[in-house]
C-alpha cells in the first residue's frame, strides 16, 4: 500500500544535496534529447549550492557531458549514467570501464529495435538505454529484449525507469554515487538529501536515509524508501528556491534574482 508522506522541511544550511534532473527538476520529454531547462534553473541550482558551499551534486542517468551541455552554466559535481562516471567537486572525473560484453548486447538490442517501431535505442557509452515511451505498448517485448540481450551476463544489470529499461554494469547506482560523493568535501560532515522521481532514483533515497540523511519523492506517490514528498516538478522547484533564499518563477525567468 502506498503511505501518505510529509512534505520536506525547510532546508537546513549543513545539508548536501544530491539532485535527479528529469522528472524532478525538468518536464520529461518523448525523446531524451527533446528536454528543455527553464533558463532558471542553471541559476537556482547556482544559487543553492552557493548557499550550501559548493555541496550540491546533480545525479542522472543521463552522461557528465550531456548534463553539462543541458545546465550550462551551472557546471556542478555530478554523477552521470546512474554513477558509472563521476566528476567531484575540484572537477577530476572517474569512469569505470564497463566489463567485457557490452558490445554484444548493443548489437542484439540494436536488432531488437529495427523489428519493433517506436523503441528507441540510446547507446550512452558505458550503458545503454531502451527507450518505450513512443510505443507503451510495447513495454513488455521490451523487456524481453533486453533481458535476452543480458543472457547470463553477470557483469550487466538491467534497471527499469519510466518509460525505458536500462543496461548498465552492475553494482554501480545512484546509491553509491551519493555515497562517494559523501566521503569527500565539500560533501563529507554534511547531512545528503536525495531528491528524485524514478524507481532508479530508490538506490539514491535508501543511501542517503541510511547515511542519517532525508530523501524525498517528487510526483507519483507511489511505494518508496523516501522519507518525504513533494507533489510535482513546480512543488520541488519552489521548494529549492526557498531553500536557496529566493522564488521559483519561470514565466518571468527571474527564479534567481
Ligand atoms: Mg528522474
Amino acid at each position: 500500500m502506498t503511505q501518505t508522506l510529509p512534505k520536506p522541511p525547510d532546508a537546513d544550511p549543513a545539508w548536501a544535496w544530491f539532485l535527479d534532473l528529469d522528472g524532478t527538476l525538468i518536464d520529461i520529454a518523448p525523446t531524451p534529447s527533446a528536454v528543455t531547462v527553464p533558463e532558471p534553473l542553471p541559476h537556482l541550482l547556482t544559487r543553492l549550492s552557493q548557499c550550501h558551499d559548493g555541496a550540491l551534486a546533480v545525479v542522472s542517468g543521463r552522461s557528465l557531458e550531456n548534463l553539462r551541455l543541458l545546465l550550462t552554466p551551472f557546471d556542478p559535481p555530478a554523477a552521470g549514467l546512474h554513477g558509472l562516471e563521476c566528476r567531484d567537486a575540484s572537477g577530476g572525473v572517474v569512469r569505470l570501464a564497463p566489463p567485457p560484453g557490452l558490445d554484444d548486447i548493443r548489437t542484439r538490442l540494436a536488432r531488437a529495435v529495427e523489428d519493433a517501431p517506436g523503441l528507441l535505442l540510446e547507446d550512452k557509452g558505458l550503458a545503454l538505454a531502451l527507450h518505450f515511451r513512443q510505443a507503451p505498448e510495447r513495454e513488455e517485448s521490451a523487456r524481453r529484449a533486453v533481458v535476452a540481450a543480458l543472457g547470463d551476463n553477470p557483469g550487466f544489470a538491467m534497471l527499469a525507469g519510466k518509460m525505458v529499461f536500462e543496461v548498465k554494469p552492475a553494482g554501480v547506482d545512484k546509491g553509491s554515487a551519493v555515497r562517494s560523493f559523501m566521503t569527500k568535501p565539500p560533501f563529507s560532515g554534511r547531512r545528503p538529501v536525495f531528491v528524485g522521481d524514478d524507481v532508479t532514483d530508490e538506490y539514491g533515497f535508501r543511501a542517503a536515509n541510511e547515511l542519517g540523511g532525508l530523501s524525498v519523492l517528487v510526483g507519483q506517490p507511489r511505494e518508496t524508501a523516501a522519507m518525504f514528498h513533494l507533489d510535482d516538478i513546480e512543488a520541488c522547484r519552489g521548494w529549492l528556491a526557498r531553500a536557496a533564499g529566493t522564488e521559483w518563477n519561470a514565466k518571468t525567468g527571474e527564479g534567481a534574482d
